[in-house]
């Protein structure tokens, strides 16, 4: 049974969210403020989570980074406001999916459904591959889904592991920055292709010894993105 963790701190919302969602078949815990859902998102393992970005406490976009840092599991935000789809953008927090309030509960579960499945995908190709790819001095364990630069580990977000791996899956092979993000975030979700450019940033920003002449994934102005062999 999957598991799902609702921080959300209006009652009726969140009994709304929990009903649907345990008819479907899912257990779900709700917390009703931000240092209680940071703090039980570490702490236990959740499948995914369904974050308010308005919420006493922590703010759901700091909860976001947060949990991002150290768990790839789906993160849906929701808002009252239009405005903060924008800055749930902006600011890269690595959610994967946002939702404005008011929706409806029955459209919760599909999405929570589809990342589930989607994250599963993921997770099982990985495993099933388990593969890892070795490249100048960079490795990626695709089981594991950790990245380490000359023997150091570095924290990848769910999307920039996904974008890099598969860039480094595919080596010499120009990529459009369309095309990567179809591949990426293949179903409705937010962003757009100015996203990519984002996510190759802060994974250059990790892999690379010097961000301005990169000797990973190359630019190729005018069409997009190769990572080199
Ligand atoms: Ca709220």
């Amino acid at each position: 049974m999957s598991r799902v963790l609702i921080v959300e701190d209006e009652e009726i919302i969140a009994e709304l969210e929990k009903d649907y969602l345990e008819l479907s078949g899912f257990e779900v815990d709700v917390l009703p403020d931000g240092e209680a859902g940071l703090k039980a998102a570490l702490d236990n393992n959740y499948d995914i989570c369904i974050l308010d970005v308005m919420l006493p406490g922590i703010d759901g976009y700091e909860i976001c980074r947060q949990v991002r840092e150290v768990k790839n599991m789906p993160i849906i935000m929701v808002s009252a406001k239009k405005e903060d789809i924008d800055k749930i953008r902006g600011l890269g927090v690595g959610a994967d999916d946002y939702m404005t309030k008011p929706f409806s509960p029955s459209e919760l579960v599909a999405r929570v459904k589809a990342h589930l499945a989607r994250y599963d995908r993921l997770v099982s190709s990985a495993k099933e591959a388990n593969e890892i790819i070795e490249i100048r001095g960079i490795k990626i364990d695709k089981t594991a889904r950790r990245v380490f630069v000359n023997g150091e580990e570095k924290i990848f977000t769910t999307k920039e592991f996904d974008l890099l791996t598969f860039l480094a899956s595919n080596p010499n092979h120009v990529f459009t920055k369309d095309e990567l993000f179809k591949e990426i975030w293949d179903m409705e979700s937010i962003g757009d292709i100015a996203t990519v450019t984002v996510h190759i940033k802060k994974i250059r920003e990790k892999i690379e010894y010097d961000t301005s002449k990169p000797q990973y994934i190359e630019t190729i102005w005018g069409v997009g993105y190769r990572f080199k062999m």
